[in-house]
């Protein structure tokens, strides 16, 4: 152990130091940019996971996700014990446990990869004190974006690009985003094992103090990190290539399947079990070889633009995920409502496809872009008019792939509140009709509405309307076995309309906040995933 000890030393005399590396959303060793500028300056490498104490204690943070992170860090852990290293993980307040690593592990230099989400920026914060306080230099890159995002505001004169055409002019006058860095260089760096820590790694959330809600959440349907994610990776490039050669540049939406294994990479995308310049440039690559006459935007590419789209949209804005304080929402007089709210959260509204993706949510940690669209819109404009900031905060708490800026931006922008001439065509999401038209079978709600499980094909979007018999047949009595519908759509949809008109037309005697807003109709169109025949509904109600 000496003898490898001092070899390792010797050839790498110029670089002092210990560094730890702040895992946060990042779960992964390769392309880490701050980990590979800290090994050209460091001998000694403590590798730390920190879970935040507030965060399970408030249960902001659900046993599906904690489980997931764990997979990533028993992956990574995996890949550091060959070199004899190991992750530290803890539980607890960040501030205060760098305080101790710093002294006992006498560490020159703090790393981690840039997140602008503002609940990092103030933790960061705190431990730049602490930092300052020991004397220890900060080292952080950008990889968890393509771009750094503080060059798209310089390129937007400051501000952040308020629709998604501006956004793709500016960023394609900064040029392509980097290429991915390559795996962590391990083997000349030390990885001393501190065995006044715990050896292994909590075995399950429970270990965390995070419980299951329910049964269902013990089935494991997402598997966290690395090599798990670049797995998949290849298996969605090998789907993606099959499909160019076709001429098909969106599988995913060309057939969307509620029922089957999906192919989302979003939850190793927002934890950073993949990097997303690793995702970007090997589709970039593939189109290239497949058909280089692609439009990156109607691409998957352009999904992964939409992602960078929303965390620019976030930069210097703390207020980002609220309604009153932030500049660029608009203030939709919502209403409360606890007992519509709690029927939606718990899933029993009485739509079948609301409450099944509702129950999915919270069963699995995952939902299809289609049913996020679909219960946000029936939570916020569509029927119950309650403030898209409650069901933020719900998809954030269960969704594994939660990610601040996307999620916010996403509700503001299906809730019409940042984005108000999205959703003029007020059949469009019904509860009944958006959800059939995607999976006609009805088994998706088969499978999450167990109740409904007998319910005929013609009922199964609509089981109120089922004559009793059949209800008797199907087992299913509306009002005892599955509630009624807690509102009526249509009068719901009417009434809101309604309200969103008078809204729509205070705009035009006093001056609009400046907000951000679609580029154009077909753009709200394919955002929705809407039929084609929607576009001049759309056309009709532009602002
Ligand atoms: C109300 C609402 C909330 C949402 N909250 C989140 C969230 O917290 N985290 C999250 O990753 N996605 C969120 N989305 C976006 C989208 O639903 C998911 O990214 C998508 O379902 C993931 O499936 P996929 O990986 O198969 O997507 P793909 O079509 O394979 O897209 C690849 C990647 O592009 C990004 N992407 C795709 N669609 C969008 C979009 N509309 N906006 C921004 N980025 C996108 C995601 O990172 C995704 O993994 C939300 C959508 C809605 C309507």
């Amino acid at each position: 152990m000496v003898e490898h000890l001092s070899t390792k030393m010797s050839a790498e005399s110029t670089k002092m130091g210990s560094f730890i590396h702040w895992f946060r959303n990042d779960l992964r060793l390769y392309d880490m940019p701050s980990i590979n500028a800290a090994l050209e300056k460091c001998t000694t490498f403590y590798p730390v996971y920190i879970f935040d104490e507030n965060d399970i204690k408030e249960k902001q943070i659900t046993y599906n996700k904690v489980r997931f992170i764990l997979d990533a860090l028993k992956d990574i852990n995996g890949k550091l014990q060959p070199n004899g290293g190991r992750v530290y993980v803890f539980k607890g307040n960040p501030t205060d446990i760098f305080s101790d690593l710093f002294k006992k592990w006498n560490i020159s230099y703090l790393t981690y990869e840039v997140d602008v989400q503002p609940a990092w920026k103030v933790l960061e914060k705190s431990v730049q004190q602490i930092c300052q306080q020991h004397s220890i230099e900060i080292i952080k890159d950008v990889s968890h974006t393509l771009w750094n995002l503080e060059d798209i505001l310089k390129a937007n004169r400051g501000q952040p690009p308020v629709t998604y055409e501006v956004f793709c002019q500016v960023v394609e006058a900064l040029g392509p985003p980097s290429r991915p860095e390559s795996y962590v260089n391990l083997e000349k760096v030390l990885m001393p094992k501190d065995d006044s820590f715990p050896i292994d790694l909590p075995n399950n959330p429970d270990d965390l103090g995070v419980f299951m809600e329910c049964i269902q959440q013990s089935n494991r349907i997402w598997i966290g990190g690395e090599t798990h994610a670049l797995k998949h990776l290849d298996a969605r490039l090998k789907v993606e290539e099959e499909a160019l050669e076709s001429g098909i540049f969106m599988p995913n939406q060309a057939k969307p399947d509620l029922l089957g294994p999906s192919m989302s990479l979003s939850a190793a995308l927002s934890l950073g079990c993949l990097s997303v310049r690793k995702f970007y440039w090997s589709l970039q690559d593939l189109h290239e070889r497949v058909n280089s006459d692609i439009c990156v935007p109607d691409s998957l590419i352009g999904q992964l633009l939409w992602r960078e789209y929303f965390y620019a949209m976030c930069m210097n804005n703390p207020f980002y995920a609220t309604m009153v304080e932030n500049p660029i929402c608009l203030n939709i007089p919502w209403t409360t409502n606890e007992q519509h709210l709690q029927s939606w959260i718990n899933g029993k509204t009485g739509y079948p496809f609301i409450d099944a993706a509702m129950r999915q949510m919270v069963q699995e940690g995952w939902l299809h872009h289609v049913a996020r669209n679909a219960v946000a819109c029936f939570l916020t404009r569509g029927d119950l008019w309650i403030s898209w900031e409650e069901g933020f905060k719900v998809f954030m708490k269960y969704l594994i792939d939660a990610d601040y800026p996307v999620c916010a931006g996403n509700w503001m922008w299906v809730s019409s509140s940042a984005f108000e001439n999205i959703l003029q065509c007020p059949t469009c999401i019904s509860p009944i009709s958006y959800g059939r038209c995607f999976e006609p079978t009805g088994d998706y709600i088969r499978k999450y509405v167990p109740e409904l499980k007998n319910m005929p094909n013609e009922y199964i979007y609509e089981p109120w309307l089922a004559p009793l018999p059949e209800q008797e047949k199907a087992g299913c009595i509306i009002g005892k076995d599955y509630p009624q519908p807690i509102i009526d759509h249509q009068e719901a949809a009417n009434t809101n309309k309604k309200r969103m008109d008078i809204i729509k037309e205070s705009f035009y005697t006093k001056m609009v906040p400046p907000h951000c807003s679609p580029s154009n109709p077909l753009e709200t169109r394919v955002f929705m995933w809407l039929p084609e025949n929607c576009i001049e509904n759309l056309m009709h109600h532009r602002n």
